[in-house]
């Protein structure tokens, strides 16, 4: 009889080897990515003196406007909106749907209800916080066919009488397919067919340089998200971006300074070379972490576990959910997952009521910057069916002995029996 720790070294590096060619294929976007990353500092003529950022109004701040450029060009759009002062991915996409929307104007959801953080946003929960349909912008909302596709035939006839389409590339806390680029372009074309002036918004969290291609390479209008995610490299301590169509982002410029002064303000202290070197390593970090979603994905359902995507299935996302069915379990993942990070190893993660979310979540999140989830980390609302939404790894490595070690755990905690290590 085996050791448990031989068991799971040894289970682990099978399941590895079963993954063989959904690992490699992940390092050969690394590779197309990078490139586009590489050749996007050539053309901004990133320099010296573009790292070390302004003070004050940050008038002619050079290092913000060429971080904009960078970004453009990364993320295939005419331009950009990169700013450490967005607090999150919401108050990016939240700055894009403000700039844009005007009382009256109508907002199409086609992939069902927006991540939590964002219906208050919206106005489809909380009141009294200015949201949009407080504003007079009308919400509609489309929900996914139940094979998880979006409804083309439903995008047609809505589109007429619609000034945004959104979209939601990532699953947020459900188990829905992310949706490809590919599927974002059959989006865009469908609603643009019905109506030309249709200005089509990606919530591109999570979802960004997993593919070949962005959003606004396929028809996508404005793309935004978060920089503690794939884009900041995890280097990145804070921040938003936003990209797109020229004049949208002007827009959106307008929204987050002031009317009139857009893009022109905004110093950027000392974050420029964090924020630099963030997206240059960005490529790297999302190819770290898409392979450690797949090997979790492989360990966990090898242990029985519903996982979405599953291990084989292409991804268009850095997150893994593995479902646990029961609470305790739940806990007990979150719980070996923050034992087993950098910092804050001797902590356990409690559910708490989180500021924009109705459900309490629990969030393992050892990390160097406070919440990055590109970072190694899980999380989940604390509601049926008891999900953990994993993501992030900086380095495949330490992630794979950090997902052993909290295969250990679980089985100390006795949430998980040696049994189903086969
Ligand atoms: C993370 C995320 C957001 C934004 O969340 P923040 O915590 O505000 O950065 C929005 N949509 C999706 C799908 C996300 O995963």
């Amino acid at each position: 009889m085996k050791n448990p720790i031989q068991r799971i070294t040894d289970f682990t590096a099978r399941v590895e080897l079963e993954l063989g060619d959904s690992l490699s294929a992940v390092l050969k976007t690394e590779e197309i990515v990078s490139r586009r990353v590489l050749q996007a500092f050539h053309s901004a003529r990133v320099s010296d003196v573009h790292l070390r950022g302004s003070t004050g109004y940050g008038y002619s701040d050079t290092g913000r406007e060429a971080l904009d450029k960078v970004f453009a060009e990364v993320m295939q759009a005419e331009d950009a909106l990169v700013r450490h002062t967005m607090v999150s991915g919401t108050h990016a996409i939240a700055t894009a749907l403000f700039g844009v929307l005007r009382p009256n104007d109508v907002m199409l959801s086609v992939t069902g209800a927006p991540y939590d953080t964002l219906e208050e946003t919206i106005g489809a929960r909380g009141a009294g916080c200015g949201s949009l349909m407080e504003l007079g912008v009308q919400y509609r909302q489309l929900e996914l066919l139940p094979d998880g596709t979006p409804d083309y035939e439903g995008i047609a006839s809505l589109a007429k009488a619609v000034k945004v389409v959104y979209i939601q590339k990532s699953r947020g806390y459900s188990l829905r397919k992310t949706l490809s680029t590919a599927d974002i372009e059959r989006i865009a074309l469908t609603a643009k067919k019905a109506n030309r002036d249709v200005i089509v918004i990606v919530d591109n969290c999570y979802g960004e340089l997993v593919e070949p291609n962005e959003p606004c390479y396929v028809g996508a209008d404005l793309v935004a998200g978060s920089l503690i995610k794939n884009l900041g490299g995890g280097i990145a301590r804070t921040g938003g971006y936003i990209a797109g169509r020229r004049d949208l982002v002007e827009l959106c410029a307008y929204r987050l300074t002031a009317p009139g002064m857009g893009k022109e303000v905004g110093c950027t202290l000392d974050t420029l070379r964090e924020l630099f070197l963030g997206v240059f390593l960005a490529p790297r970090a999302v190819s770290e972490a898409t392979r450690t979603a797949i090997l979790a994905a492989g360990m966990f359902y090898n242990m029985g576990f519903d996982v979405y995507p599953l291990p084989s299935e292409p991804r268009f996302d850095i997150i893994q959910s593995i479902v646990c069915q029961d609470r305790e379990i739940m806990l007990s993942l979150c719980r070996g997952i923050q034992a087993c990070s950098p910092i804050d190893s001797f902590v356990a993660p409690e559910p708490w009521d989180m500021p924009g979310y109705a459900d309490p979540v629990v969030m393992a999140a050892g990390t160097f910057t406070q919440g990055a989830s590109i970072e190694l980390s899980a999380d989940g609302p604390m509601r049926e069916p008891f999900a953990v939404w994993l993501q992030g790894g900086l380095s495949y490595a330490m992630s794979k002995n950090m997902l052993m070690g909290t295969v250990q755990y679980m089985l100390d905690e006795q949430s998980l029996d040696l049994d189903r290590l086969t």
